[in-house]
């Protein structure tokens, strides 16, 4: 139609522009219009969405904001997208099995890749696992794959390196770490990971030596450090409580595990569970299954009846009401193992200024949109994937990484990217250089820079690379010196006359 009928502006008024107004900008700039000659009223999310049950005032309003963005439309012009450079190598921050596997992955494609591990050794949490419901090790698959990593000459390992600080955007960042290097590149993966929660004197954990966690435990058992005929674990420690109300995902089926390498090491071994749910999702069933048929007994006890733990001279007692008869039962045991949560680093949330990344109150970083976004940020060319997101097993946490690279490829296979064409707009002649607008950029795409062409003169430079268009410093500039593509006063003004226009049409036809 576009073609068709000679049109040089395009208005739609439906959806959302958040998910569709690219889709309708490709499709104008296919037909050969500019694609910012396209502006879209939002009748859904701000109509049929919010006044479902007022129909004739929600089409009211609908033709109002097809009114306004008519108007606005009238007073579009094109604008080009700036064509940015690609350094194409990626930073991955953490070497667990997210980091090591995205980091091969992205080598694999041909990437130069800087990995930065704070620690002594690569592998996190993958190192303590020892054993998985398959029968693997996981502590052997990391040694392996810690050996492909550094023998990679397209990795370049930073061991016990963490990030200082990271300038920069999508294309082009540059981070220095705290060794003083400097590292450039186009992409950030973050994969910090997290860590088991130790009780803080829960159920006489520090106290009593035989009290464990699940990871300790299981540490012991793989060293055959363990010795004993009665087993008790506790579900859900420092998890689904009070100020941490998220399940941990792992330690259900981590408890199945040990379980049941218990039972298959002694027959005759007496294994307690005791829970308040069980979340062995998905085919991790079978593993409850084979647990209870190989004996270990599952007692059920409710959310604010929670059991209690003496330490006697050899044996720990264990007192819990069981929810379905309502009686106290009292279990003798040898070992106490806690599954113990996932809980982030209190570390990891200095990386979030740094990269502009939002983070759960949990503490844990937070994905653009859990379903059309899952392992991206709203920061351009920063992703993120495994425990730094949230609990999730290994297998998870590696398709988690897998998928970041594949994001991640989008950006590094090209060796330049279009940048947003609405950005802030500086007119020379009217900036004084106060700098008022420095501040207001979240984006720190503000710098006060002298003039090239008067050494006396001061000016602000935007940096369109860094600049989402967000508006904020136009409305703090007082000299009137920066405006925002796109959204220039006339434009704004355009739609606001449109819509006062059709209140005044209303008040008259009232009247
Ligand atoms: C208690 C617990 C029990 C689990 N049980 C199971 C299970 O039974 N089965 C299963 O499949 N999975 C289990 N998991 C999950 C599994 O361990 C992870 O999914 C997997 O190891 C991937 O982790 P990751 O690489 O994302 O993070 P991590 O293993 O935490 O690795 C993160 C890496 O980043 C490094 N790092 C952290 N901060 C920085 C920084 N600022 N700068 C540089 N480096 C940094 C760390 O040193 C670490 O090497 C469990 C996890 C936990 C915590
Ligand atoms: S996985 Fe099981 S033990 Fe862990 S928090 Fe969830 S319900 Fe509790
Ligand atoms: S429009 Fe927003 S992002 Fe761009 S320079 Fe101004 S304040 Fe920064």
């Amino acid at each position: 139609m576009i073609k068709e009928h000679n049109l040089n502006r395009v208005v739609v008024a439906s959806c959302t522009p958040r998910t569709h107004e690219p889709l309708f900008q490709n499709t104008i700039k296919e037909a050969g219009l500019n694609p910012y000659l396209f502006e879209m009223a939002n009748i859904r999310d701000q109509c049929s969405w919010i006044h479902m049950h007022e129909i004739d005032g929600a089409t009211k309003k609908a033709k109002d904001l097809v009114r306004m963005a008519v108007a606005k439309a009238r007073l579009l012009e094109p604008l080009e997208n700036l064509t940015i450079d690609v350094d194409q190598q990626a930073l991955v921050i953490g070497g667990g099995a997210t980091g090591m596997v995205a980091a091969l992955e992205l080598a694999k494609q041909g990437m130069k890749v800087h990995l930065v591990e704070r620690e002594i050794e690569l592998g996190g949490n993958m190192r303590k696992l020892h054993y998985l419901t398959s029968g693997e090790d996981p502590s052997k698959l990391a040694e392996a794959l810690s050996k492909e990593v550094n023998s990679n000459s397209n990795i370049k390992v930073h061991m016990q390196t963490s990030v200082k600080s990271i300038d920069g955007y999508v294309g082009n960042f540059k981070t220095t770490l705290d060794n003083g290097e400097r590292v450039e590149h186009g992409v950030v993966i973050l994969a910090v990971g997290g860590q088991e929660y130790k009780p803080k004197g829960e159920y006489l954990y520090g106290v009593n030596p035989n009290v464990l966690t699940l990871l300790e435990f299981k540490e012991k058992l793989k060293k055959d450090e363990i010795d004993g005929d009665s087993y008790v674990f506790i579900q859900c420690v420092g998890s689904r409580e009070e100020g941490y109300p998220n399940c941990s995902r792992v330690c259900c089926t981590g408890t199945m595990t040990a379980a049941i390498k218990i039972k298959k090491k002694s027959p005759d071994a007496k294994v307690f569970v005791l829970f308040r749910d069980i979340r062995t999702y998905g085919f991790r069933e079978a593993y409850y299954k084979e647990a209870a048929d190989s004996g270990v007994t599952f007692v059920r006890f409710e959310d604010d009846v929670r059991p209690i733990v003496r330490g006697t001279e050899n044996k720990l007692g264990v007192a819990v009401t069981d929810e379905d008869t309502g009686k106290e039962i009292t279990l003798t045991a040898d070992y106490l193992i806690l599954a113990s949560g996932t809980r982030p680093y209190a570390e990891s949330e200095a990386l979030a200024p740094m990269l502009k990344v939002p983070m759960t109150k949990e503490g844990f970083f937070l994905e653009a949109h859990m379903k059309l976004r899952p392992v991206d940020f709203a920061t351009e060319g920063v992703y993120l994937a495994g425990l730094s997101h949230g609990p999730k097993f290994l297998e998870e946490s590696i398709g988690q990484g897998l998928a970041a690279v594949s994001r991640a490829m989008t950006i590094l296979s090209k060796k330049t990217l279009e940048a947003e064409g609405i950005v802030a707009n500086l007119d020379e002649t009217l900036c004084d250089g106060c700098g008022i607008c420095v501040p207001t950029c979240e984006y720190k795409a503000l710098e006060i820079i002298i003039d090239k062409k008067d050494e006396k003169k001061k000016l602000v430079d935007v940096n369109v690379g860094l600049c989402k268009g967000c508006g904020a410093c136009v409305g703090a500039c007082p000299s009137g010196a920066l405006t925002q593509k796109g959204f220039r006063d006339e434009q704004i003004v355009a739609m606001i006359d449109a819509a006062l226009e059709s209140t005044t049409e209303e008040q008259e036809v009232r009247q």
